[in-house]
Parts: C-alpha cells; sequence; structure tokens
C-alpha cells in the first residue's frame, strides 16, 4: 500500500495526476518476469524434426526406403548443427571486445570456454553423423557393432547416431559405472 501511495504521488506531480499510471507501472514489472530468455533446443540435443517411419508389415530392416529416411534424418541434423556452429563463431568474433571493467572480462572469459566446451561437444556429434552416414553408404547402418543384432528403427529415431543396441548399451553402462 505504501509504496503504490508513493508511485501515485510521484506520479501526479508529473503528470498532473492520472489515475492510470500506476497500474502501468505494475504490468511492466509483471513483463519483465516473462520476458526471461527461453533456452532454445540445441542441436546437440538431438534432431526432432522428421517424420516417424511408418514401417509396414514384413518390412525388410533397413531396406532402401528405410536407409533413405535415416540418411536424410543424419543429413538434416549435420546440417543445422553445422549453422549452429556457425552462430558460435560469429558470435565470439563479435563479442571479442575489450572490456575495460575487469568484471566484464571474467565473465566474457567463463562465457567463452563454456562455448569452447560447446564447441567440442558439437565436434564430436559432428564425427559421430558422419560415422553414421559412412555406416549407411556401407550398409552397416542400423546393427549393432557389439552383436550384430537389430538396433531398430525406434531407438534410432531417438538416437540416429547409436552404434549399439539397446541390450549392449545398457551392459556397456553397466561396466563404465564399475570401473568408476
Ligand atoms: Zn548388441
Amino acid at each position: 500500500m505504501s509504496t503504490k501511495k508513493a508511485v501515485a504521488t510521484t506520479v501526479a506531480d508529473d503528470t498532473t495526476g492520472k489515475k492510470s499510471m500506476p497500474k502501468k507501472t505494475v504490468t511492466s514489472k509483471k513483463t519483465e518476469q516473462t520476458a526471461v530468455p527461453v533456452a532454445q533446443m540445441s542441436a546437440l540435443d538431438g534432431f526432432g524434426k522428421f517424420t516417424p517411419y511408418d514401417e509396414k508389415a514384413g518390412e525388410e530392416y533397413m531396406n532402401a526406403p528405410q536407409s533413405e529416411h535415416f540418411r536424410q534424418i543424419l543429413l538434416a541434423w549435420r546440417q543445422e548443427l553445422m549453422e549452429e556452429v556457425d552462430r558460435t563463431v560469429h558470435h565470439m568474433q563479435d563479442e571479442a571486445a575489450n572490456f575495460p571493467d575487469p568484471n566484464d572480462r571474467a565473465t566474457q572469459e567463463s562465457e567463452f570456454s563454456m562455448e569452447l566446451r560447446t564447441r567440442d561437444r558439437e565436434r564430436k556429434l559432428l564425427k559421430k553423423i558422419d560415422e553414421a552416414l559412412e555406416a549407411l553408404e556401407r550398409g552397416e547402418y542400423g546393427f549393432c557393432e557389439s552383436c550384430g543384432v537389430e538396433i531398430g528403427i525406434r531407438r534410432l529415431e531417438a538416437r540416429p547416431t547409436a552404434t549399439l543396441c539397446i541390450d549392449c548399451k545398457t551392459l556397456d553402462e553397466i561396466r563404465e559405472k564399475q570401473r568408476g
């Protein structure tokens, strides 16, 4: 109540007492709170823009249409990731300004090291996508590298760079944990 009164009096001084002014102050506060930028989904987290493959009964695994389906997913994902890498590079070039304030410099440095880590992850993912595309060319895509079983369309759609079936992947993760 006391703050509202204070606002009202300052407004009254400025604009000969219009009652709508304090209301506006309240709404602008609300928009400030919701204007926090929503984290965008990164191409690093996966590729989501595709229609799930409609598998017909008795269809041969990794036949031509299926291979093409995953080629398209991998190529589109690769493209999106490359664009993201471009944006990161440009952002870093744009931001590479001289900040006289040491605090600004520190913030900038930590932002840069975060972006460098992101670029590292992007590079690794690009390599995986390329390897998946190569496996597709060889006709080896979609089969478990460890036991040779079919990885499966749904798992591949969720994780187009998967090289292990879910069983071998689970086993792999258990071994990883045991190694510490
Ligand atoms: Zn396997």
